[in-house]
């Protein structure tokens, strides 16, 4: 093993010796703001039961690039901007709304359905039924207005549905249910992913 010489042992014996250094006062100027943000950003997203922001629908570099000029595209930011906190939660984080909490749930007018992220018409009272199980339900939608996507989250394969145009998430699909409907499917929305319009009277 090589002998240190005294030179260098003193050296090192020094640096361990050696007060710390102060911190110099721009990095602690920079820090504070940075230390801020954190503390305001952090609880959001950290105490979100559903998905994390940063894995909501936010547009990914490839998707920006293509063609996507029917689409609705914001940032969280923006997102949060317009709707209400619960809204924000259920269309952008995949949140679920209390069953039973939605007047849409017992609204039976003739009327259309809008998202209510981007207002596109989703479904119509015509496909609505009473399925009695706390959330508005229908058995279509508007054509193309809603896609279907695995969801493996909560430990079961479920069918998400979300709006077509904003990526918002409404709910679930379920079929075979043997409810009384033409196709035997039940789109369970949230009502508070839904704006209801009502049809003109003519
Ligand atoms: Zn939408």
């Amino acid at each position: 093993m090589p002998r240190l010489s005294p030179n260098v042992a003193r050296i090192a014996l020094s640096s361990l010796r050696a007060p710390p250094r102060p911190i110099p006062r721009a990095a602690i100027a920079f820090a504070r703001p940075a230390a801020t943000t954190l503390a305001i950003t952090l609880p959001f997203s950290w105490f979100a039961k559903e998905k994390p922001l940063h894995e909501s629908h936010l547009p990914t570099e490839q998707e920006t690039t293509a063609d996507m000029s029917d689409k609705v595209q914001k940032t969280d930011s923006e997102w949060i901007a317009q709707l209400s906190p619960e809204q924000f939660r259920v269309l952008r984080q995949g949140g679920t709304e209390r069953p039973g909490s939605s007047p849409l749930d017992k609204k039976f007018d003739a009327g259309t359905y809008h998202c209510a992220g981007c207002d596109a018409p989703l479904y119509t009272s015509k496909t609505k039924f009473n399925s009695g199980c706390g959330w508005p339900a229908f058995y279509d939608t508007v054509p193309g207005a809603v896609v279907r996507h695995e969801d493996n989250s909560l430990g079961m394969t479920r069918t998400e549905i979300v709006c077509a145009k904003c990526g918002g998430h409404l709910g679930h699909v379920f079929k075979g249910e043997g409810f009384n409907n033409p196709i035997d499917e039940r789109h369970c929305v949230n009502g508070i992913s839904l704006n209801f319009k009502e049809e003109e009277k003519k």
